[in-house]
């Protein structure tokens, strides 16, 4: 099957084949026609499937075909995300694939300064992605209206449960209109996500899709079974011995991730002989929730642009992130 087949519009089409697409991933297919009939859908899907594109490219198409009546830009289409990061990817995914159509959007999130996010509400936008903490701030401060959304999409809703987030999704739920298309997608399918999702999508189509090759066919995956106190030597000891250029390491705690970036850095610097601390000479750079918005983008970019070696994470900063490249990953503590 191709893109062609799928009746999305030209704009959308020519900004795929710019993204250098060839064919549609499994959930794409599966989902975009219920998509573009204004069914609600329920996803179990990871990051990896497209699943971005599977959802963002029938909204476009219907944001761009149905126009508003009256003059203000009301927000049409609202998508939900447990972090900050992906948040940010989902935006991006959509101005990339609407940027030949009108669309306007704007992704909010706490950590930042609110000003930019509310001068991009009061400007008028079709499209808001969110964290849910963030949101509610600014309906509570009256700074934007839900009641003209068309389309609501939740992604990740078994992280943003994970993470508390369902008194909030709740408070956010109850200003949208009842008459709504509704997508939610999750990596998982517990009891209280099915229950959710019962009592928020209407007679939805359930779709399900694994990455193209699951993980045990793209990675290869080591365990080495070591004390406690040895896990940072025998991480410095795989960083220096081997051919590890781009490489994500997980802890499941904000101290403890700290400590490996520290750690990883201070090693580094012992084997430089002038031992001067510059920003080129870090190897390892640390993401989780204490950190600020701007000090985690910049990690981010900067483990992209392959500027640094390893990024330290919780699990929950980095989950969902796509860096295309990544040859090691390993799970620390
Ligand atoms: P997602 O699962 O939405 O996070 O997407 C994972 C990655 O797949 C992203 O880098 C997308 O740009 C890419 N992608 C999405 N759809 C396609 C497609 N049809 N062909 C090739 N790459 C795609």
């Amino acid at each position: 099957m191709n893109f062609n087949e799928l009746n999305l519009i030209k704009p959308l089409l020519k900004a795929i084949s710019d993204e250098g697409y060839v064919e549609p991933t499994p959930i794409q297919v599966m989902a975009i026609p219920h998509l573009l009939e204004g069914r609600d859908l329920m996803g179990c899907a990871q990051t990896g499937t497209g699943k971005t594109a599977a959802f963002a490219l029938p909204i476009i198409q219907k944001l761009t075909e149905e126009k508003p009546k009256g003059r203000r830009r009301p927000i049409r289409a609202l998508v939900l995300a447990p972090t900050r990061e992906l948040a940010t990817q989902i935006y991006r995914s959509f101005m990339t694939y609407g940027k030949y159509t009108p669309i306007r959007g704007v992704v909010i999130f706490g950590g930042v300064s609110q000003v930019p996010q509310a001068d991009a509400l009061y400007a008028g936008v079709d499209i808001v992605v969110a964290t849910p903490g963030r949101l509610l701030d600014l309906m509570n401060q009256g700074l934007l209206r839900l009641d003209t959304v068309e389309v609501l999409v939740l992604d990740e809703a078994d992280r943003m449960l994970d993470m508390g987030f369902i008194i909030d999704i709740k408070k956010i739920i109850r200003e949208l209109p009842k008459k709504r298309q509704t997508l939610l997608f999750s990596a998982t399918l517990p009891k209280d996500i099915v229950r959710f999702a019962g009592s928020i999508l209407n007679n939805p189509v359930s779709v399900e899709a694994s990455p193209e090759m699951p993980t045990v066919e793209l990675t290869e995956q080591k365990i080495y079974f070591v004390e406690r106190i040895h896990k940072i030597d025998l991480l410095k000891h795989l960083l220096e011995n081997s051919e590890f250029f781009r490489v994500l390491v997980f802890c499941d705690t904000k101290y403890m991730v700290d400590r490996v970036e520290t750690q990883l850095n201070r090693f580094i610097q012992d084997k430089k002989p002038s031992g001067k601390q510059n920003r080129r000479s870090r190897l390892a750079e640390a993401i989780h929730s204490d950190k600020s918005q701007r000090a985690r983008e910049r990690a981010l970019d900067r483990f992209k642009m392959g500027e640094i070696q390893v990024l330290v994470a919780t699990d929950i900063a980095a989950r969902g992130i796509d860096v295309v490249d990544i040859d090691h990953q390993g799970q620390v503590e």
